[in-house]
């Protein structure tokens, strides 16, 4: 049961990864389906269901494009 949801404002994403690294759930890449319109594959989340709300991404972000809402 997630213990928390994501949004990736994905247009301003640059596909640097570091919210893909730390992620201790291992839950986010990059969507290879899907280009933004600076040209980069932007990050979401694989498995939402498993997400636990931590916050880590968003704070790993260097453009601060990703908000987490704890449930
Ligand atoms: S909030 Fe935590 S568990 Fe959920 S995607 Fe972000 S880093 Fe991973
Ligand atoms: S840290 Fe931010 S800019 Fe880097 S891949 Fe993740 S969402 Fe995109």
């Amino acid at each position: 049961m997630a213990k928390g949801r994501v949004h990736f404002h994905i247009d301003q994403c640059k596909a640097c990864e570091l919210c893909v690294k730390f992620c201790p759930q291992g839950i986010l890449g990059l969507d290879e389906n899907v280009i933004n319109i600076l040209g980069y594959h932007p990050a979401s989340i694989l498995r939402p269901q498993e997400c636990n709300g931590c916050g880590i991404c968003a704070l790993m972000c260097p453009d601060l494009i990703i908000e987490v809402e704890k449930e």
